[in-house]
């Protein structure tokens, strides 16, 4: 079930109004070594069109519905389905959803959610690489179906669609922002899960390699790093009664993390508030990575 998260990320301007901000209109005074002022508003995707891979549900449709929020129109996708939920979510908040099935494993795959996402709404102004696998296996006992099928969909397919977005924004000389998915196993090996490590580790050094090619060319590239959230993907640990139990005990926060978690993040590194920001890896996991 796809969260209802538009209470929990939305009402941007009305949050800087509330909160006695001044909307600046185009960043603040220049004169007298005053300090720019950055409103709300620069938080805003009025206008923007984004793509956001595996958005059929978990995280992914969390962050569609996130960007949504904040003003954009959005290409949700899964592997296969319809979307109906996530979409028809992101049209009750006035903004335009259209959805496209297939397994981001096959390029061909990959080539026609670039080309339908300009088909339908006009431009890439925002790709966030989300789709993603888990395989569960002692490292001796797993399958190199199992790995090269991972480090496919996991690794491969973001730089894929990442190269495949790239060429068309830099043909259009147009800005851009992209946004993968990565994992607190970025930076640890984590347990049974080699592949995953390995695809996940990738994904920050593809997203700062990516981001010191494109960051001169206007395009942001950066990552967010989720902690353990309940989604589809953590079902097996969540039901594993001495996991969840060590799980949750090293979690600052105390509690697993919910898809709806996820969103304001990428709000931000898919926004112009995050326009000097590039090759980071924004880690949202209730403090995991601290202890
Ligand atoms: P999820 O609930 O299992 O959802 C995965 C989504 O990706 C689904 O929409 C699925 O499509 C799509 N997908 C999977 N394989 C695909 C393929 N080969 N081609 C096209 N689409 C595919 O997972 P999640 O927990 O939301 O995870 C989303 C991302 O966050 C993943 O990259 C995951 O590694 C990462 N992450 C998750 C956690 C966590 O604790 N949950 C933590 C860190 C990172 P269908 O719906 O059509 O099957």
């Amino acid at each position: 079930m796809t969260p209802d998260i538009s209470e929990k990320v939305g009402g941007l301007k009305t949050l800087g109004k509330r909160a006695g901000y001044v909307l600046a209109d185009g960043g603040g005074t220049k004169s007298g070594g005053s300090v720019g002022v950055m409103g709300l508003d620069t938080f805003r995707l009025d206008g923007k069109n984004a793509v956001v891979t595996g958005s059929r549900r978990g995280i992914g449709a969390a962050i569609a519905v996130a960007l949504a929020e904040a003003g954009a129109d959005v290409v949700c996708h899964g592997r296969a389905g319809d979307g109906r939920e996530v979409c028809e979510q992101i049209r009750r908040l006035g903004q335009k959803a259209v959805y496209v099935a297939g397994d981001v494993a096959d390029a061909v795959v990959c080539r026609e959610l670039m080309d339908r996402t300009v088909l339908e709404l006009g431009s890439i102004d925002i790709l966030v690489n989300n789709a993603g696998i888990i395989r569960r296996a002692a490292a001796a006992e797993t399958s190199m179906e199992d790995w090269n099928e991972l480090i496919e969909v996991n690794l491969t397919a973001v730089f894929r669609l990442s190269q495949l977005a790239a060429q068309w924004m830099l043909g259009q000389g147009r800005p851009g922002k992209m946004v993968n998915i990565g994992s607190v196993l970025s930076f640890q090996g984590g347990i049974l899960v080699p592949a995953y490590a390995a695809a996940k580790g990738g994904i920050a050094q593809l997203t700062r390699a990516l981001a010191n090619e494109w960051a001169a060319k206007k395009i942001n590239v950066n990552a967010i790093a989720p902690g353990y959230v309940a989604t589809d993907n953590t079902t097996a640990l969540r039901n594993d009664a001495g996991r969840n139990r060590q799980i949750l005990e090293r979690i600052p926060a105390g509690r697993w993390g919910e898809a709806g978690d996820i969103g304001g993040a990428a709000v931000f590194l898919s926004s112009a508030a995050s326009d000097y920001v590039h090759g980071h890896v924004l880690v949202v996991d209730g403090g995991w990575l601290g202890r």
